[in-house]
């Protein structure tokens, strides 16, 4: 799991710092990636980096003032000219969707995967698997803002077999017990 900033900017793009995204890069874990907020030029900042957009799996966006979300319809859509064919979820205060499907219907673009759509309106868990859940809490920002907390589920460290053999042990039930061992 990495965090990789693609911009920490407010209000207005610099030369040397975007306005807001942050990728939170779950390869490893589960081949994807999650965004955070997706402000004008996060394409570029992204080109800029190892991200694969096809491999953007969930967008979260905080709240709907431009430098969060003027990114968003050019990624959408250059997701789907690279092949991206896996469904990508937004999450958003209320009004997201009607943000991006009038951007897409106006500019008459196709996108070639499933779009799914979650608006918030109150704090809650917002999803859960057996990897991760995602929960949001209102902000205080003078309109509807969420902040996203991400909890990974605890598992099972890796058992060092080649460490248990040089110790004498044998493979066998011992090793499993030895794998539940916090
Ligand atoms: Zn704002």
């Amino acid at each position: 799991m990495e965090l990789e900033f693609l911009g920490t900017g407010a209000g207005v793009p610099a030369k040397h710092r975007n306005v807001t995204s942050i990728a939170l890069r779950l390869l490893d874990e589960r081949n994807a990636v999650w965004l955070f907020d997706c402000g004008e030029g996060t394409q570029m900042q992204i080109l800029h980096s190892t991200i694969r957009p096809r491999k953007i799996e969930k967008i979260f966006i905080t709240h709907l003032h431009g430098d969060h979300i003027y990114g968003l319809p050019g990624l959408i859509s250059s997701r789907s000219f690279q092949g991206g064919d896996t469904p990508l979820e937004i999450y958003g205060p209320k009004g997201i969707k009607a943000y991006i499907q009038t951007v897409l219907r106006i500019s008459q673009t196709k996108v070639s995967y499933p779009l799914h759509f979650f608006e918030i309106e109150e704090e809650g868990i917002l999803f859960k698997d057996q990897q991760f859940e995602v929960s949001c809490l209102p902000l205080d920002h003078g309109i509807d803002s969420f902040g996203y907390r991400i909890v990974e589920a605890s598992h099972q460290g890796e058992l060092q077999v080649q460490a248990l053999l040089e110790l004498g042990l044998k493979p066998g039930p011992v090793f499993g017990r030895l794998k539940k061992v916090k």
